[in-house]
């Protein structure tokens, strides 16, 4: 008989065929506790430290997930070698939005199905549905695997997919040592292992999850769009400065190959500024740039709202 306990921790063991709207409720028990683990914020002290671990921790995981995760793992934007995709592998999985293969293989499944009837996440189908809804349905539990078979070739990456909820535990034991020492080291920061799990993790994860749905449900609701592609993608500032440059994704769904997402000068895709430098010091090489060619064929005359 399935354990559940087991199977929040090793995706082979709850692997399921259903293909209906159902929601298996105690597969997603730890994601609902995220949510309510939130509510420590009134009763857990707060200080200052917490607040700029809580941010530290958002930027370093939204970078991993829209960097990696989603312009390298997915769209292969970029080259690097097996260390290093393996360390964003490991540290996109700390944001809690499953291993490195199922985020691709489903983003994938996206990018050829946007908005169709057929995309397992459009508004289209309601926004709650396309912001949260989709993946905690059971259809959308496994990986589509027939869209990473690239991926799949590498061992580490199916272990880190397999076992992705390992790397939040033990992210959350990093953040309970860290405070526990920093308290003892300098009881000054007035903080404390419980604090700096809840800063570091719970609401860092619960802010970085939402904002990362919100790719997938406003980014196709809500902005302009400079490019006349087969969606409903949109460009929107706020979305794009949350998430490190992923909020132009009417850009991307017009040259989703190109490593960066903002095309115009005051289009900030920090992402992007960053990988250009890690480019510089040489950990990651052949940055695909936007085909112009075709940006000029798609270029709607009026940027439309
Ligand atoms: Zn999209
Ligand atoms: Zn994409």
């Amino acid at each position: 008989m399935k354990k559940p306990w087991l199977q929040w921790f090793d995706n082979e063991q709850n692997s399921v065929s259903s293909q209906g709207k159902h929601i298996t409720w105690y597969r997603i028990t730890p994601f609902i506790l995220l949510h309510l683990a939130c509510l420590l914020v009134f009763v857990v002290p707060f200080s200052q430290f917490a607040l700029v671990v809580c941010v530290l921790s958002y930027v370093i995981r939204m970078f991993a997930i829209t960097a990696f995760y989603h312009r390298y793992f997915s769209h292969k934007s970029f080259k690097t070698g097996r260390i290093m995709q393996a360390i964003f592998a490991i540290i996109g999985a700390t944001a809690t939005q499953r291993g490195p293969l199922w985020w691709a293989a489903h983003h994938r499944h996206h990018h050829i199905h946007a908005d169709s009837e057929s995309d397992a996440h459009s508004p289209q189908h309601g926004f709650w549905h396309s912001h949260m809804g989709w993946f905690l349905q059971d259809k959308n539990f496994n990986s589509r695997h027939e869209h990473i078979r690239d991926l799949n070739q590498f061992p580490e990456l199916r272990w880190i997919d397999r076992y992705d909820i390992v790397f939040p535990v033990l992210y959350m034991i990093f953040l309970y040592g860290l405070g526990t020492a920093l308290n003892a080291l300098y009881p000054r920061l007035n903080t404390s292992g419980l604090q700096l799990v809840l800063w570091g993790y719970v609401i860092s994860t619960v802010v970085l999850a939402h904002v990362t749905y919100a790719i997938n449900s406003l980014a196709h609701v809500w902005g302009g769009r400079d490019f006349d592609t087969d969606d409903n993608s949109r460009n929107n500032f706020i979305l794009a400065l949350l998430t490190l440059g992923e909020g132009w994704h009417n850009n991307h769904h017009c040259c989703p190959g190109s490593v960066r997402q903002g095309f115009r000068w005051w289009q900030i895709d920090v992402s992007y500024y960053v990988l250009w430098m890690m480019a510089k010091v040489g950990l990651i090489w052949d940055l695909k740039q936007p085909n112009q060619v075709l940006l000029a064929k798609r270029k709607l005359s009026k940027v439309s709202p």
